[in-house]
């Protein structure tokens, strides 16, 4: 079976790939290709991340790697956090101080629009290829629910009355960012 990387060291994305592409690939984590170090990400767009990050693998292995790069882009921010959402509040991800932080700049403000972006970018044979998944709501004035992780107490997305944070995960991935993103990934390579 051919190999493709994904380049994460987070075991828990790496099984959800598993799960909808063992059958046609082995996945193989960073750490099972022996990358241990954090892959630098430094662009300003979640494209030149995903790009970047499936580079640093493809250049050292010459291995079919994927990488995924996500941003919550608000509206009345223009278009902020952005490639920052995951150190939105400082360089340590804490989600509890991102949102309240978020909720704070966001406060008296009418215009509460949000999406959520996931930009993967594989590289086959050389020859890259993104695709984009993206989801569109609003940001709360208070958390809500429990499930999920990030920004899911405070995301409501468009035709919901539940937080991500109040839904469960098998229902969230039919709608969300990752979920749509990776369904064009496996789409394209059960197709080729
Ligand atoms: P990453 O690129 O997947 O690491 O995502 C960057 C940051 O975006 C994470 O650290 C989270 O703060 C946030 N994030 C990504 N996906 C989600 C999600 O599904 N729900 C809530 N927050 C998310």
């Amino acid at each position: 079976m051919k190999a493709l990387v994904f380049a994460t060291h987070n075991s828990h994305k790496a099984s959800e790939i598993n799960n909808l592409l063992g059958g046609l690939y082995e996945i193989r984590e960073l750490d099972a290709i022996g990358i241990t170090e954090d892959i630098p990400e430094n662009g300003d767009t979640l494209e030149a991340n995903a790009r970047q990050k499936a580079r640093y693998v493809y250049d050292r292995t010459g291995l079919d790697v994927f990488a995924d790069d996500t941003g919550l882009e608000v509206e009345a921010l223009g278009g902020r956090p952005g490639v920052y959402t995951a150190r939105y509040a400082g360089e340590e991800c804490d989600s509890v101080k991102n949102m309240k932080k978020l909720l704070a700049e966001l406060e008296g403000q009418s215009n509460r629009k949000a999406r959520f972006r996931t930009v993967i970018c594989l590289i086959s044979g050389g020859v890259e290829h993104l695709f984009e998944g993206v989801v569109n709501g609003t940001i709360t004035t208070s958390f809500s629910g429990t499930e999920g992780f990030g920004y899911d107490p405070i995301f409501m997305p468009d035709g919901e009355n539940r937080t991500f944070a109040e839904m469960p995960l098998s229902e969230k991935n039919k709608i969300s960012h990752r979920g749509l993103a990776v369904a064009k990934l496996v789409n394209f390579l059960q197709n080729k």
